[in-house]
């Protein structure tokens, strides 16, 4: 159940086993996979933890060949690349490994795993990543759009300092963040979007493994802002809304060309069914807190919100109270105005899934994510105007 019950000691029994298992062994067939996750890992690298790889070729090696390489002494967990699952299979049949302690499949590690091993071992917040909005603007007007966008009366963009100074309060607490996702709305609007992206770069690349950037493929950004996006290697995501919406087809094949140009590869995702998160079909806030824990425990929303110097307990959530679906309620959110270093462990532990009531007050009116959700739309189905609340 995510509702706190010992703040600050909820991982205490697997932290305190990786104070004293804490080399991490990378074992994969192939190079670049292991050096991927090599540098994903540096920030331990660089504390003293001992990071090393190990090539497991899977045609030529027999798993016997490996323990001449001391790769079962005591205080090794093994890490196996996502694309390595035969390995997986294979090393979770020996009685040495146990999935829940020292064998972790590299998804689950970073996920799940890295942020309890960093805390406990090296004192060091890890984030797998973090989802901050510069403005609630955008040029569509989706009909489920995740961001309830149809429903925000009060869209608008925010000031750059409100923005610099809530990027400072999250890095006084966050070490290293894997996915720093600079949301929208559309960012591509944000009119001081290079000087955020320049900002966050220039101060904070020794916590960012990756900066993120999404675009619904409508607007092409200016030549200065493409060289910022390289500078900084900024991982560009572009929404692909083109079969639900074709007239936006020759723009996006522009957005294409453009980042070509600037030698920027985007990853395209293909948007062609949302996912109807809101209004509900069933009354949640009916079903009494343990179903709400429940629902909140299977929708498994992985994206937290910073806002206004706070991190929300899922970005779904902040993102309707912005759009003002629900009262913003303290309980949600982690406040990081107020941190201390000795909350660290709480603070891990809040972005792993744990808070004060065990569930988010938008979970009383959403129907969650694909994990639990089965209905689904056309993707990017245009609506016009503002639609009403109709919370119950
Ligand atoms: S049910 Fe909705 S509000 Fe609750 S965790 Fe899932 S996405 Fe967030």
């Amino acid at each position: 159940m995510p509702k706190w019950k010992n703040k600050g000691h909820e991982f205490d029994e697997l932290g305190n086993y990786f104070k004293e298992h804490n080399e991490i062994v990378i074992l994969g067939q192939d190079i670049s996979d292991l050096s991927r996750i090599e540098r994903k890992l540096e920030f331990l690298s660089k504390e003293g933890v001992k990071v090393r790889c190990e090539r497991f070729n899977y045609l030529t090696y027999k798993l016997s060949q490996l323990f001449g390489k001391s790769l079962f002494g005591k205080n090794i967990i093994i890490l196996i690349p996502e694309e390595d699952q035969r390995i997986m299979r294979r090393m979770s049949r020996i009685s040495t490994f146990d999935t829940t302690k020292n064998l972790f499949s590299e998804n689950r590690f970073f996920e799940k795993i890295l942020p309890i091993f960093a805390v406990y071992v090296k004192d060091l917040v890890y984030f797998k990543d973090n989802s901050f909005l510069c403005t609630s603007v955008c040029n569509l007007n989706c009909e489920f759009c995740l961001n309830f966008t149809p429903y925000d009366k009060n869209k608008r963009h925010f000031s750059l300092e409100e923005l610099k100074k809530n990027v400072d309060i999250f890095f006084n607490a966050v070490d290293m963040c894997g996915l720093f996702h600079i949301s929208g709305g559309k960012p591509f609007l944000y009119p001081h979007l290079n000087e955020l992206i320049n900002y966050i770069f220039d101060n904070y690349k020794n916590k960012i493994f990756e900066i993120g950037l999404p675009t619904n493929g409508t607007i092409i950004p200016s030549d200065e802002l493409l060289k910022t996006i390289k500078r900084c290697n900024v991982r560009m995501e572009i929404d692909d809304y083109t079969k639900a919406i074709p007239k936006l087809k020759n723009s996006f094949e522009k957005l294409k060309e453009k980042f070509k140009e600037f030698d920027i590869t985007p990853v395209i995702h293909v948007t062609d069914q949302f996912i109807e998160m809101f209004p509900p079909r069933t009354k949640y806030g009916e079903l009494g807190e343990n179903a709400l824990c429940c629902h909140y425990s299977e929708c498994g929303a992985s994206f937290r919100e910073l806002i206004n110097g706070k991190l929300s307990n899922c970005n779904y959530s902040s993102f309707a109270t912005r759009a003002g679906l629900i009262e913003y309620n303290s309980d949600d959110y982690f406040d990081l105005n107020k941190f201390k270093p000795e909350m660290k462990t709480e603070l891990v532990e809040f972005r792993l899934g744990y808070c004060a009531k065990g569930y988010s007050e938008f979970c009383k009116y959403c129907e969650g994510l694909p994990s639990i959700n089965k209905y689904k739309s056309a993707g990017g189905k245009q609506i016009q105007g503002q639609l009403d609340l109709k919370k119950d």
